[in-house]
């Protein structure tokens, strides 16, 4: 019988939304000084509005902000912005404290562990090869694969099915209430909520499903839990 455990990558074993943010306003100020005529404020809120129209994963952003400055799309300053972008983001690429042993603790355990993601299979990949963490992974699902996102409960199916594995013997850890916890309830198996504060609403549903989680702050308290 394997007992399984799998884990969201975004803001559950890194810090992406932190390092996202300071990536993205270096790469807009790379483009300022290149010729955007627009303040660091104004371009990332031109920015924000365009990852909100087209998606996290959409790898085009820098392009559209471009195109909607000027009327066009500027090559030079598309790839100052992407290089600048990704140099900080992978300089800044760091796990949480706990990360690593967390991961340790649950293979000695004799887990096995998995990835389930919403995003670009290739991307995802690269985040994991970076952070020094494939090796842990015998399975690495991502929407792009399923065809379907979270909280869809067929991802975390085929997710199961890749790894061999039921549900009354997975887990789920994720930091995304609606993706992660709901999503891996609905697919019949356990999970772990990682959030700073349960919010009024996760409260209430959590109350009126009588939903059975287990609630972090921080991964490394998984090690108490399994
Ligand atoms: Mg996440």
């Amino acid at each position: 019988m394997i007992k399984a455990v799998f884990f969201d990558i975004d803001d559950t074993l890194y810090d992406t939304s932190g390092f996202a943010k300071l990536a993205r306003k270096a790469a807009l100020n790379a483009m300022i000084d290149a010729g955007l005529p627009l303040s660091t404020d104004e371009a990332y809120d031109l920015l924000r509005e365009i990852i909100k129209e087209k998606g996290s994963n959409y790898d085009k952003h820098l392009n559209v902000l471009t195109k909607r400055v000027f009327g066009e799309e500027k090559p030079l300053l598309i790839a100052i912005g992407m290089i600048t972008y990704h140099n900080v983001k992978f300089a800044l690429l760091r796990l949480f404290p706990e990360t690593m042993s967390t991961l340790i603790h649950l293979k000695a355990q004799g887990y096995h562990l998995g990835v389930i993601s919403n995003g670009i299979t290739i991307k995802q990949y690269e985040k994991l090869v970076r952070l020094g963490l494939h090796h842990f992974f015998h399975s690495v699902i991502t929407s792009q694969e399923a065809g379907v996102e979270k909280p869809d409960i067929a991802i975390f199916e085929l997710a199961m099915k890749t790894m061999g594995c039921k549900a009354e013997n997975s887990v789920m850890i994720g930091n995304s209430f609606n993706d992660d916890v709901l999503g891996a309830i609905d697919a019949g198996m356990s999970a772990v909520f990682l959030t700073i504060e349960l919010k009024d609403s996760e409260r209430a549903i959590i109350e009126k499903k009588g939903l059975k989680l287990d609630i972090i702050s921080d991964i490394g308290q998984i090690k108490d839990i399994m």
